[in-house]
């Protein structure tokens, strides 16, 4: 090739033509660096009769200036790139930025210096010397990992360097990860979950595109099911990828997997160092027999990496919506795993036992196969539901717990057993405001409350992360200890606990709380081992977990979810309550829930008594039908947002303006945002419903793309919304 075309990673840039030295060697696929006036940029090589753009004459093409040492991204990879590009409208640049995603990892192999004791004694021991010598036994790595393992400085290792005490041994850092055993601890199967396992193995053996969904009660054993396609891939050579919906579950994941594999898969997640990134991804990028990555576990990011030699792909609680981004490139992990298991010819699982109604639906028009799981593993029952009718047993003024939970929640300390009680909402209560004067903390930046954290002392906008410390008197009219809180948040129903049941031993599970995975791997340990009895927790806890002796559930407020304009509120308080019940009676001891609700009689509370999903699934799937929603219709939004609130609104008055009339697509607003403020823009939305059949993605590009407005104007084009704040 003497002349090739350029993806360039930079959005503005576009594509641009360029000319190939004599003697480099350049592929579609390759990843190059090419001037552009004084700078460098980095580009992906195009097949360029795929990428439009205008031709540059022969004479004034400049010759790139390196290929970079990765492998070429093959053209599987460069058409799930241009598909997801154009289905949720961003820009292919944007989209290839996520499948390079580590800077570290182009620049080509290199080494690390580690160290390790010698055995030789320093000349003069200190405390600190003689702690690291403790500490380091039969340990190796850099400086900076020795220092965290030692608990001492980088200065005391490098004084035991000079010494002879440590010695270097130069590294590759990319050196293999340890090789996972296909048989290492294969578990003896129920029938019903050999004959899941044995269709999915087949699956991956038939090495060509199919999507299934994995339907199975939660307690049903799904990870086990799912185990062996993932060992059948390995023992074939092929790379698996099994995603999460969130970093606190793969501590469980983590070690389950490595009792049946023998060691750990490899991570993939924001908040890698930037040395386990691109150990990572270069892992990744090459073939598993060639010492590459075999199974990958990660954070949706993990989608759209550089697999060399993909052969399975797993979304685990594939309902879950933090599969969807709501920002950059706003697409859905689950929708997009489909289509990369479509251009690589590999099979698709979607877990979960409360899946989405658009998988769901597809699974009942055989679009995607469905294999079912549809009782416990090991005999165990699914937990008896009970509703508590807080109009006829409130609780206490200033509590939150009706009497007949909490009775019930001390006959299981008697007993021994844990209780769980579930509530969506983080920090001690959600609005604060001062009795004196009425004054309420708002964020400054956000059209929000700010969320009291006792734990922390600390106001918090869960919005844009701003936080301050709570004060002792009220900002605005200056009275001393006279804020109150107002509603129940988790860290409030722990006090309520504390106060009814003094002796008992509470956890609080949520974000704040399991922020990493040692404070994860942590509780998880504590729970197993009965050192807790009471688990107050948000959506975190409702999925992924297995204690034991989890016999109690209560769900503190029901009729949270169904507040607002969310147009999936009704399934969304379903999965989650029909997923937090599922923590209930896991083994022998059968498990109980207790549903606090005001609504006893709305369809999804019924529906969740009755245990009666497939009733609930068709009423809401009429629904649908009726609101020409998703699965039948299609839904797309535009959002509009600058720090002026004048221009905001002038330009969402503008698109309005321009909207196309078109039979099959309706075009509702503009209108200020429910969340009208957000890190100080303000902020307009349209809603569009599309018929199924519909040209949606081209009719926004043809009204949106030749609107000039100002610079301050942000649009963002969200298809397939999950959010509607
Ligand atoms: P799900 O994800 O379907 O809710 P899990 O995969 O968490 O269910 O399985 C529930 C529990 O049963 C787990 O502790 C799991 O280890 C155990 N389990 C499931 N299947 C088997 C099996 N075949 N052999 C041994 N233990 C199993
Ligand atoms: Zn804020």
């Amino acid at each position: 090739m003497r002349r090739i075309r350029l993806l360039v990673l930079n959005a503005a840039l576009g594509v641009l033509d360029y000319r190939v030295p004599d003697g480099m060697a350049v592929e579609h696929g390759s990843v190059v660096v090419a001037p552009l006036g004084p700078r460098q940029v980095t580009g992906i090589v195009w097949e360029e009769e795929r990428l439009p753009g205008e031709s540059v004459p022969e004479a004034k093409l400049r010759p790139i200036l390196s290929v970079l040492p990765v492998r070429p991204l093959h053209a599987q990879l460069r058409r799930l790139i241009e598909w997801t590009a154009d289905y949720y409208c961003a820009s292919m640049s944007s989209v290839a930025r996520m499948v390079l995603a580590s800077g570290g990892a182009l620049k080509g192999g290199v080494t690390v210096t580690e160290y390790r004791l010698t055995g030789t004694q320093p000349d003069r021991m200190t405390p600190q010397r003689k702690q690291a010598l403790e500490k380091l036994v039969d340990r190796q790595g850099t400086i900076r990992e020795l220092a965290a393992i030692a608990g001492v400085s980088d200065g005391v290792l490098r004084g035991l360097v000079s010494q002879g005490v440590l010695e270097p041994e130069e590294v590759d850092a990319d050196r293999p990860y340890p090789r996972a055993q296909p048989d290492h601890a294969e578990p003896v199967l129920s029938p019903q979950q050999a004959e899941v396992a044995d269709e999915l193995v087949r699956a991956v053996e038939a090495e060509d595109f199919a999507p299934i969904l994995l339907d199975g009660v939660t307690g049903s054993g799904k990870t086990e099911t799912y185990f062996e396609p993932v060992a059948a891939a390995i023992r074939a050579g092929r790379q698996v990828l099994v995603l999460l919906p969130e970093i606190a579950l793969t501590e469980n994941f983590l070690r389950r997997f490595e009792d049946r594999f023998g060691v750990v898969p490899v991570l993939w997640h924001s908040s890698l160092k930037s040395s386990e990134r691109r150990r990572a991804w270069r892992a990744i990028a090459r073939a598993p027999e060639e010492g590459g990555a075999q199974v990958v576990v990660g954070a949706r990011s993990a989608l759209f990496l550089p697999y060399a030699n993909l052969g399975l792909i797993v979304v685990d609680e594939a309902h879950e919506i933090s599969f969807k981004q709501d920002d950059g490139v706003r697409y859905n992990a689950r929708d997009v795993a489909v289509m990369r298991g479509h251009f690589e010819r590999i099979p698709v699982v979607l877990a979960s036992a409360t899946p989405a109604l658009e998988s769901l639906h597809m699974a009942e028009t055989g679009t995607y196969r469905k294999l079912d799981l549809p009782s416990r593993f090991g005999g165990a029952t699914l937990p008896t539901i009970r509703l508590l009718d807080l109009t006829e047993e409130p609780p206490e003024r200033g509590r939150w717990l009706a009497p007949t939970l909490a009775h019930e929640l001390f006959a299981r300390m008697e007993r021994g057993e844990q209780t769980l009680l579930f509530l969506n909402r983080r920090g001690y209560a959600p609005l604060t405001l001062c009795r004196n004067c009425g004054y309420r903390f708002q964020c400054k930046q956000c059209s929000a409350w700010l969320v009291e954290h006792r734990f922390s002392h600390r106001l918090a906008c869960h919005h844009c992360g701003h936080e301050e410390p709570t004060p002792e008197a009220c900002p605005e009219c200056g009275e001393k200890d006279s804020l109150v809180p107002c509603g129940p948040g988790v860290e409030r129903v722990a006090d309520e606990v504390r106060e009814i049941a003094p002796e008992a031993r509470i956890a609080v599970a949520t974000s704040d709380t399991l922020n990493t995975p040692a404070r994860a791997a942590e509780f998880v340990a504590m729970a197993e081992s009965g050192a807790i009895d009471v688990i107050v927790g948000t959506q975190l806890v409702t999925k992924g977990f297995h204690f034991p002796d989890l016999t109690l559930v209560g769900v503190v407020d029901a009729d949270l979810g169904l507040e607002g304009g969310d147009l999936r509120a009704a399934e969304r308080v379903y999965q989650q309550i029909a997923q937090v019940a599922g923590r209930a009676g896991r083994a022998s001891k059968p498990g109980e829930v207790l549903i606090q609700t005001r609504h006893p009689e709305a369809p999804v509370i019924a529906a969740l008594a009755e245990g009666d999903r497939d009733a609930f699934y068709a009423a809401e799937l009429e629904a649908r039908r009726h609101a020409n929603a998703p699965p039948f219709g299609r839904w797309a939004a535009i959002i509009v947002s600058s720090e002026d609130e004048k221009e905001a609104r002038l330009a969402a008055a503008r698109i309005g303006d321009a909207r196309p009339r078109l039979d099959d697509i309706m075009i509702l607003g503009p209108a200020p945002a429910p969340l009208a403020q957000l890190r100080g823009r303000y902020r307009y939305r349209l809603l569009i419903n599309a018929k199924r059949t519909a040209a949606l993605q081209d009719a926004i590009r043809d009204w949106l793309g030749p609107l000039e407005l100002p610079r301050g104007v942000r649009v963002g084009i969200d298809i397939d919304p999950y959010s509607f704040v």
